[in-house]
């Protein structure tokens, strides 16, 4: 647009003062991919590190209409009225920059999305190139800069994002539904054993004693899994985000393992070793998105393409003349 490009220190004091539009802009800063823009972005992103609230984040994942943003609204809402500053992050595998994305509508969590104390916000997962590249970490670090102090991932349940976002947050929540099967979906796709705590929600109305049912069910499969923690067994509760019912549970369910976690110095251990895959992964995006963005090598990857495709040379012969280029 027109607007003119605010400067580091112009960025850094916005964020101090938790002014949310220049957040929103500093997350598009983060997102961009041109050259210029990611000097700066990296540079405002090494200062938030040291300069930003202490937080908790939260991932939020479940099938689509299990209720993850009535959920979010609700507890969210719960949050501001005990002072806290919300942020919700929804990363959605299927946005990219242009498309926008379902999961970051803002209608879909209209307390929240007029709130001063909360924000909301997509995070796109593709890139122009169709790539994965998640600028999600930097998103929280930029939210943290600003006071947000819950900051709650959402996802949908539906491939890999859970993984990455387990690699992001300190607590990990799974929206179940009981009666569809669902509550063995969850352990077939490996979220279960990822998952702190599971609240099958929609226990309101007819709903209500197949949710204890299923409660009961999952209780007992979780048995069968290891412990992730040795302060922690996996928490299996019902909830109505509808009505409201079970949410002050949950929060004081994060507030417990959080507190433990820190004891046991288990929550600052986990937030080093996510930074630590934080460089892997930039790595590698940063290095896929020098080699694909290299116009040289667009053509160069047809021609090897034709002849892989043809069996005249393997895919491992192509890829190190490539690199060679
Ligand atoms: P999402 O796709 O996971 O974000 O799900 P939504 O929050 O959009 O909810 C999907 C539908 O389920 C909406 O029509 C909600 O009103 C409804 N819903 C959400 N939570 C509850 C609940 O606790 N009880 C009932 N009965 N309906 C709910």
């Amino acid at each position: 647009g027109s607007k003119r490009n605010l400067t580091l220190k112009e960025f850094q004091e916005g964020l101090k003062t938790g002014n949310t539009a220049i957040l929103a802009r500093a997350i598009t800063l983060v997102e961009s991919t041109k050259a210029e823009d990611k000097i700066l972005a990296n540079q405002l992103v090494s200062h938030c590190l040291s300069n930003s609230v202490d937080s908790v984040r939260i991932g939020v994942t479940g099938i689509p209409g299990v209720g993850k943003s009535t959920f979010i609204e609700n507890i969210g809402s719960l949050l501001l009225s005990k002072g806290k500053k919300v942020a919700v992050i929804a990363i959605d595998p299927s946005s990219n920059h242009s498309s926008g994305s379902i999961l970051g509508d803002k209608t879909r969590m209209p307390h929240l999305a007029q709130s001063k104390n909360a924000f909301v916000r997509p995070s796109p997962t593709r890139n122009a190139l169709g790539g994965v590249t998640t600028k999600t970490r930097e998103t929280i670090v930029l939210c943290e800069a600003a006071g947000f102090n819950v900051i709650f991932i959402e996802t949908v349940g539906v491939g890999q994002s859970e993984t990455a976002v387990y690699d992001m947050v300190d607590f990990f929540l799974l929206l179940n539904l009981a009666g569809t099967g669902d509550e063995l979906q969850g352990i077939k796709r490996g979220i279960i054993e990822i998952a702190d705590a599971i609240a099958i929600n929609k226990a309101d109305g007819d709903n209500l004693k197949k949710t204890h049912q299923a409660q009961s069910q999952l209780q007992r499969a979780m048995e069968l899994f290891p412990d992730k923690y040795s302060f922690w067994k996996t928490k299996v509760s019902t909830c109505s985000a509808m009505e409201g019912m079970g949410i002050d549970t949950i929060w004081k369910t994060i507030q417990e393992f959080v507190s433990l976690a820190r004891r046991t110095g288990s929550f600052e251990v986990k937030r080093k070793l996510q930074r630590e895959k934080w460089l892997y992964q930039t790595i590698d995006e940063e290095l896929r998105s020098q080699f694909f963005e290299d116009n040289n090598s667009a053509d160069a990857i047809k021609s090897f393409l034709k002849k892989v495709r043809d069996k005249q040379i393997s895919a491992g012969e192509a890829t190190q003349l490539l690199m060679r280029k």
